[in-house]
């Protein structure tokens, strides 16, 4: 799988900082020195290895403390940002004609997908309920008109083709008016590659993008090529400007410096990736996703930012000295699922737990059910039956029961859980366990 190496890596290393409680300017330093050699053996280009490095070493030192992040926690999350802004931070969408046929040119070098990812695109594109036009523009290559040919007949898309007697100009320009008379929204143009950049196909493309001025002109470059498909993007980049990139074959063994690098040497966002040979197989590209993936932890990162927004660490305080003083009570109990709530629901947050599974997940909508009832059963107590809940005897379970739309046996349940509850918690606070309210990545 694509950056297990990386990924491998860059987990040792944060295993070894997760124990600290505080870091030290040498901790930090070997850390950054074990990404950078990480970063170099994933293939990334060089000079961003040394960027990226300057930028975590300066955010990781100054770290401002938040109380409920360890010193760890806060150098993978700083990792962690810094590699999604590394890859454009955000997903970039397409971009469509306000009004009229939007033209999208697709280019590169001999091989590296172009043809496949027309066929995919413009079915994604189908599938959005755009009427699409794929035009046959390489005609140097009489099997790419065939094999668009093909294509289009698999994915029900319509395809313009001259043949191989026409230049590659005219065809565009007859495949734009075509569309035009035809109320076409978007014109996908097949262009011709080499195996190597050179002038004359730098010319042909030029002169195709000046007569038909495309909205889009994404470059494909192959992922198992690595620092080549970012020298390549260099080049196309510099004659066409390119308007963004699709990395294909990321699901092959390639240790993933080319998605790495390409954004920062070249300006221009990674759109799409191909993630196989099939017409599904193109996923817009997500850095933030990709990062979290690297660095081998689901979308915890995302929990953590939730965690910091919503957890009140005033009241964590103060529910840490009420359990010293044994005065946990009801009240305290639902405040405290209150919070668990406001994170989103239980289902939601541990989906984005790394090795979450779907059969857990399936157990986990009851929970959230359950979280509901407790909280109707702790609504329809008294202010004193909150407070003590010793004096709840059987006729004031019956009560409470029917207040809430519950059985008896669920009133005795929260209850002995509570008691249950509250006697681990007297057992802490006695064994000076004052840490209860950080979160622990797993
Ligand atoms: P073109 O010369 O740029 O038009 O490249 P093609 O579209 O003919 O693709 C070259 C080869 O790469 C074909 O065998 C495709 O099936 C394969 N290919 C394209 N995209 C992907 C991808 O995302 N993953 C994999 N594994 N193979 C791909």
């Amino acid at each position: 799988m694509i950056f297990d190496g990386l990924s491998n890596k860059l987990q040792d290393t944060f295993k070894k900082l997760r124990g600290k409680g505080k870091l030290t300017e040498k901790d930090i330093k070997e850390a950054t020195r074990e990404i950078k050699i990480a970063l170099l053996e994933a293939d990334v280009n060089f000079k961003v290895v040394k960027d990226f490095i300057k930028k975590i070493n300066e955010r990781a030192v100054g770290v401002e403390v938040l109380q409920s992040l360890t010193p760890g926690q806060q150098v993978i999350k700083i990792v962690n940002d810094e590699l999604t802004s590394l890859m454009g931070k955000e997903n970039t969408k397409l971009e469509f004609s306000k009004k009229g046929i939007t033209p999208i040119m697709l280019v590169g070098l001999q091989g590296a997908g172009k043809t496949t990812t027309g066929g995919k695109l413009a079915n994604l594109l189908k599938e959005k309920g755009k009427k699409v036009l794929l035009v046959a523009c390489d005609v140097y290559r009489p099997a790419a008109i065939k094999q668009l040919q093909v294509l289009g007949q698999q994915i029900s898309v319509d395809v313009f083709s001259l043949g191989d007697k026409e230049s590659p100009v005219q065809i565009a320009k007859k495949a734009i008016e075509h569309a035009e008379h035809n109320l076409y929204d978007v014109v996908i143009v097949d262009t011709a590659g080499r195996l190597h950049v050179d002038e004359q196909l730098m010319d042909e493309l030029y002169n195709i993008k000046n007569e038909i001025e495309p909205v889009e002109i994404l470059l494909n470059v192959d992922a198992m090529t690595g620092q080549d498909a970012v020298t390549v993007a260099e080049s196309f980049n510099e004659k066409l400007d390119i308007t963004g990139i699709i990395m294909t074959k990321l699901d092959g063994d390639t240790r993933g410096g080319a998605a790495l690098s390409i954004t920062a040497v070249t300006g221009k966002h990674i759109k799409f990736v191909g993630m196989g040979e099939k017409i599904a197989d193109l996923e817009p590209f997500y850095p933030d996703r990709m990062a979290s993936r690297i660095l081998g932890m689901g979308d915890v990162l995302s929990l953590i930012e939730k965690a910091q927004a919503n957890f009140d660490e005033q009241k964590a305080l103060e529910l840490q000295e009420k359990i010293r003083k044994q005065e946990f009570t009801l009240v305290d109990f639902k405040e405290q699922m209150q919070q668990m709530k406001s994170m989103g629901s239980l289902s939601d947050i541990l989906q984005m737990m790394p090795g979450a599974n779907t059969k857990a997940l399936q157990g986990l909508d009851m929970s959230d059910k359950e979280l509901v009832k407790t909280e109707a059963i702790i609504d329809s107590m008294t202010e004193a039956e909150r407070l003590n809940p010793d004096i709840i005897n059987a006729s004031r379970r019956k009560r409470i029961a029917q207040g809430s739309g519950t059985r008896v046996q669920d009133v005795n349940k929260l209850l002995k859980g509570f008691e249950q509850s509250r006697k681990m918690m007297k057992q802490l606070s006695s064994m000076g366990g004052k840490k209860m309210s950080k979160f622990k990545l797993p």
